[in-house]
């Protein structure tokens, strides 16, 4: 028989993996929930629509790598390769544009991208992420921006570096993508055929090719921020100037392109040192049409995702909490005596384990003492001998008694 795995580009997450991710959960849920974030989870699938029309038709995301199926009514559907779009569509659905603004959210869930499974790029991949809509203020742009540079600081996540652009408003945008087209089209002769493909589509990721000839074209390129007229401008500029004032270091990349179609004005990423092909930590940008592009009222946004798989391979030892046992209950014979203390330990608070392997008296106590258990109580009839394997001490007290004693600890 065929031994089975996991599927290509997936992992299990065990449970020592699992203590550090609850980590990372902690550190950002304390932060994000502080600074006025409430946790949102959408569904792990969507109507297909929401990415082609959210996303964008013309990036990679969407051309080649969503997971889509049809189901028994025929209607297409695909697991989530991001979170924008599904968040902004259940802040349509639901009407949130009436709540207080901004509406602050935050995820922590898996997305499915079939990609070509790499070190640190992953077929499932799991993201934190917030958004947060309803404001377009240069301050909820560095606001967001310091939130994830607080978190990989306050993760360990080492060598990072912060890339910082603006794409201006969407006319300023399609303008340049005209001027950057005819510009690409010029120079087709020496572009990579796979960026030559794209001028029509997706004439902005010219600029992430990684082909020598096509990187000495793009040198001479037209540049987008160059461009920023009046409000852009002065949006951007006190972008940086708060992003000074809160100590956060940032290098401007007029060259930065991220895969998804939505964003306009702030464009960031996040990149580690430490990581190798795949250094993309985490990224967003503002995307003040998207909400308006999926049925809602005109609403600006702004938000980004930051891979988990990313920030564990960055970062340095992560703390476990685990908790060990207060008790650990044993016995010889019957267990019956021992697993009703063991409930009432429960019931009382206590963490509490007890023989379930049918170890000897001496097998048990190794065992105890491997779980980094408090006590070693040998349950004998309505008796507990009680070792304190902290101390070396023993004691014998009723078993009625047991679990009082132990509380008053
Ligand atoms: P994106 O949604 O493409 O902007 O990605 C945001 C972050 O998610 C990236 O910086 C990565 O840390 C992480 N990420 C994206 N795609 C993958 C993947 N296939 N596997 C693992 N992490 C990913």
């Amino acid at each position: 028989m065929n031994k089975l795995s996991a599927p290509r580009g997936t992992f299990d997450i065990l449970p020592e993996q699992a203590a550090k991710r609850a980590h990372v959960d902690r550190v950002a849920a304390e932060l994000l929930e502080g600074a006025g974030y409430g946790r949102i989870e959408t569904p792990s699938f969507e109507a297909t629509e929401v990415f082609s029309r959210g996303v964008g038709e013309a990036t990679d995301i969407v051309q080649k790598e969503m997971y889509s199926f049809h189901d028994d009514g025929g209607r297409s559907l695909t697991l989530r390769p991001e979170g924008t779009a599904p968040v902004c569509r259940a802040y349509v659905e639901h009407g949130m544009h009436k709540l207080p603004l901004p509406v602050r959210l935050y995820y922590l869930s898996s997305f499915f991208r079939a990609e070509r499974p790499q070190a640190g790029r992953y077929r499932q991949f799991w993201q934190l992420g917030i958004e947060a809509l309803g404001s377009d203020e240069p301050e909820v742009d560095a606001e967001t921006i310091v939130l994830l540079a607080t978190i990989l600081r306050r993760l360990g996540v080492a060598a990072v570096r912060l890339r910082l652009s603006s794409l201006g408003s969407p006319d300023v945008r399609a303008a340049y993508r005209e001027d950057l087209g005819n510009y690409l089209r010029e120079h087709a002769g020496r572009l990579a055929p796979a960026v030559r493909e794209r001028i029509e589509l997706n004439p902005l990721r010219a600029f992430d090719s990684s082909d020598p000839v096509t990187r000495q074209v793009m040198a001479g390129a037209p540049v987008l921020l160059e461009r920023l007229g009046g409000e852009d401008a002065a949006h951007f500029a006190e972008v940086r100037g708060l992003l000074e004032r809160a100590g956060v270091v940032y290098e401007i990349d007029p060259t930065l392109v991220r895969g998804l179609d939505y964003y306009t004005r702030t464009l960031f990423e996040f990149t580690s040192d430490a990581l190798g092909a795949q250094s993309g930590v985490g990224g967003g940008g503002r995307y003040d049409g998207l909400v308006e592009q999926l049925g809602g009222v005109p609403t600006p946004g702004i938000g980004w995702a930051a891979g988990i798989e990313r920030i564990l391979m960055a970062a340095g030892e992560m703390p476990i909490e685990v908790r060990p046992p207060d008790v650990y209950l044993a016995f010889e014979g019957s267990p019956s005596n021992a697993f009703e203390t063991l409930t009432s330990a429960r019931e009382a608070g206590l963490a509490a384990q007890m023989e379930l392997a049918g170890r000897s008296l001496k097998g048990q106590q190794k065992q105890a003492e491997r779980l980094g258990a408090r006590y070693f109580a040998v349950v004998e009839g309505d008796r507990v001998r009680l070792r304190d394997l902290r101390a070396g001490t023993e004691e014998t007290v009723a078993r009625a008694a047991l679990v009082d004693r132990l509380v008053a600890v």
